[in-house]
């Protein structure tokens, strides 16, 4: 298993459904291994599922976007965390809001929570995604939102395995970000409130950009980014990442 908490700033790319051949090989061709991963930051790329070979052997940090609930069986379409693991993944997102929205029925808390120890069990990091919709914050339900999201990480859990993603739910793909004192104090609720582990890594997602990202990755209780559109952008992302 990597060892997260080695790290100072991790920034995660999630290319969600996109990309192809040709953006894999620019990827690679500009975004060189040995030239991340430098002053303790380290870039963790997740690409669609049949990619993720693709940059196999070269030293990237690889990720996936999901794993099934399932280890093994009858499930025609599904992929395991022991595959993942077995392909040259390190971690994992579970539970996007993406995911929860569209697919409900399998991104429900007793469903991530069962990825969640998929993972673990197979040495992969969870990267455990949160956030509030934007019902929620004008309700200002935002903090206990967030709390209830993170019922499913019991007390077994080993913290420094677990990575945890605040993205408001408003702020993916709008162009719309909450301010940085927002950010802070959610993520200071995270790590101080509910979790009570100082050292949890606890990424920012949500319409980062070579813009915007600087001031949000500088904030202290930020430990990274998790970026969605950015990442498939070489020109933003190569700013992003060269920070
Ligand atoms: C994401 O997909 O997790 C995300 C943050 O997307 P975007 O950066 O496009 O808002």
């Amino acid at each position: 298993m990597i060892k997260i908490d080695n790290f100072n700033k991790l920034i995660v790319a999630n290319w969600k459904l996109n990309g192809d051949l040709a953006l894999i090989n620019d990827f690679k061709d500009r975004i060189k291994p040995e030239n991340l991963n430098i002053n303790n930051n380290c870039l963790i790329i997740c690409p669609p599922a049949p990619y993720i070979s693709y940059f196999t052997g070269d030293d990237y940090i690889l990720g996936s976007q999901d794993c099934s609930v399932y280890n093994e069986g009858a499930y025609t379409g599904e992929i395991s965390a022991k595959i993942l693991k077995e392909i040259g993944c390190e971690t994992c997102i579970i539970g996007h809001s993406e995911r929860r929205i569209i697919f409900k029925e399998n991104e429900n808390s007793d469903l991530i929570s069962k990825k969640l120890r998929n993972c673990l069990n197979n040495e992969l990091i969870p990267i455990l995604c949160i956030g509030e919709n934007i019902d929620q914050k004008r309700k200002k339900m935002t903090k206990i939102t967030l709390k209830n999201q993170l019922n499913i990480i019991s007390k077994d859990f080993n913290h420094k395995n677990l990575i945890i993603a605040y993205e408001p739910v408003w702020a993916i793909g709008t162009g719309l970000i909450p301010s940085l004192d927002e950010i802070s104090s959610n993520l200071d609720f995270i790590r101080n409130d509910v979790l009570r582990d100082k050292k949890i890594k606890i990424l920012y997602g949500g319409s980062v950009k070579g813009s915007n990202y600087k001031s949000i990755l500088n904030l202290d209780s930020v430990d990274g980014l998790l970026i969605g559109g950015a990442s498939i952008n070489i020109d933003d992302f190569s700013k992003i990442i060269n920070f």
